[in-house]
């Protein structure tokens, strides 16, 4: 208990340990925070869709029909026909032949990685990959194999000079700390030449990019290798919980029976499954919630222009503010919170060392309003 205590101390002392802060209203652009209304930019609730109507009626009469708990794992019987008609409309939107649903993104990247390799294999992950991603490499105790971000002429070294059984690339397609896309038609070349799996976790594109919202792999215009195992989370854009990884038919079955975080876990309930049918409806049939959240994104970059700290170079609604110094990050994220504004400060070890940055994410349910006293606050802040 003194080592937990005397860590917990050099933590604070080094301006790096971390705290809940309690939320009091649903999710949304304003929030209500340990008994203060705040704007917030800190969900990843893109489109707004968290607590809309839709969901809640869906969530309700499923409730009503079905009960709340699935019971059991979806081996044993907790596999309703809500999940089976989820998975079979995410398989048709994403453009693929199957998907399996998770509980959660952590869990289907540990779930997909284990099963896809073990010893004597070996995973190539970008250095900036997400850290269930890094988790689910570590857990399979195949070779880990890093590159630096977005570097396909080091990946593709280290490819050919690879001898192992089994070889899987893992990428976000956008990540979650920069927002910048991964360069997929690169990736899918290289994944190809040296017969490799790849695998695409696009928790943050789904439900964002693409036309209708299909995600990442929208923007590609070609067909898509066998090997390919596209991931996507369900508690962003989508505004409910879980994951869901789509590809072949036999992977999914693959899946089925070797992924242990789908094997030995209770199933989630149906009426998440219904909530995630009524988002899907809205993400197709609602593009003005991907038209705004593009006008916010040049509003933010044509309003932060002249300031002391930039902004990434991201077209997503992930639109870090680089600082630098995690404790100048930590100082304007409180300048933020006094004016009314909610931004997390990340910090190492979640971003490399120096790279402190505000992470402001935009949604749907922002106004123009918001986004203008954002702007403000921040040249006030600057002054
Ligand atoms: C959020 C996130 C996950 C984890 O998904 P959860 O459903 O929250 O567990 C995985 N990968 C990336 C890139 C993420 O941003």
């Amino acid at each position: 208990m003194q080592d937990l205590a005397a860590a917990l101390a050099e933590l604070e002392g080094q301006g790096l340990r971390r705290r809940r802060r309690t939320l009091e209203s649903a999710q949304g652009a304003h929030v209500r925070v340990d008994g203060r209304d705040y704007l917030s930019f800190c969900s990843n609730d893109y489109l707004g869709l968290a607590a809309h109507p839709a969901l809640i009626a869906a969530v309700q009469e499923a409730a009503a029909n079905h009960g709340v708990g699935a019971g059991a794992s979806h081996l044993v019987n907790g596999h309703h026909a809500l999940h089976a008609r989820l998975e079979a409309e995410l398989a048709a939107f994403v453009g693929l032949p199957a998907a399996l649903l998770f509980s959660t993104g952590y869990m289907a990247n540990l779930g997909v990685v284990t099963a896809l390799v073990g010893r004597g294999d070996a995973v190539f992950a970008d250095r900036l990959n997400h850290a269930s991603l890094v988790d689910a490499c570590l857990l399979a105790r195949a070779e880990h194999v890093r590159y630096p971000h977005g570097d396909l002429a080091v990946l593709e070294k280290r490819l050919a000079a690879s001898t192992a059984r089994h070889k899987l690339i893992v990428s976000d397609a956008v990540f979650s700390m920069d927002g910048d896309v991964a360069p997929l038609a690169g990736l899918l070349d290289l994944a190809q030449r040296h017969d490799a799996w790849l695998l695409l976790d696009d928790a943050h594109g789904f439900g964002v990019l693409g036309g209708r919202g299909q995600g990442t792999l929208a923007l590609l215009d070609r067909s898509l290798p066998e090997r390919l195992v596209y991931m996507a989370t369900l508690g962003k854009a989508a505004g409910v919980a879980g994951a869901f990884v789509a590809g072949s038919q036999a992977l999914i079955e693959w899946l089925v029976n070797k992924a242990r975080t789908y094997v030995y876990t209770t199933a989630a309930p149906p009426l998440l499954a219904a909530a995630l049918s009524a988002s899907l409806q809205l993400i197709v049939g609602e593009p003005w919630r991907r038209e705004r959240l593009r006008e916010w994104i040049a509003c933010l970059k044509a309003g932060m222009a002249g300031l002391p700290w930039a902004l990434m170079p991201s077209e997503t609604p992930i639109q870090p503010l680089l600082v630098g110094d995690h404790r100048e990050a930590l100082r304007l994220a409180e300048g933020l919170r006094e004016r009314g504004i909610l931004i997390p400060a990340i910090r190492p070890p979640t971003v490399p060392q120096g790279t402190a940055r505000l992470r402001i994410s935009l949604s749907a349910a922002h106004t123009a309003t918001d986004v203008e006293r954002l702007v403000t606050a921040l040249r006030d802040l600057a002054a």
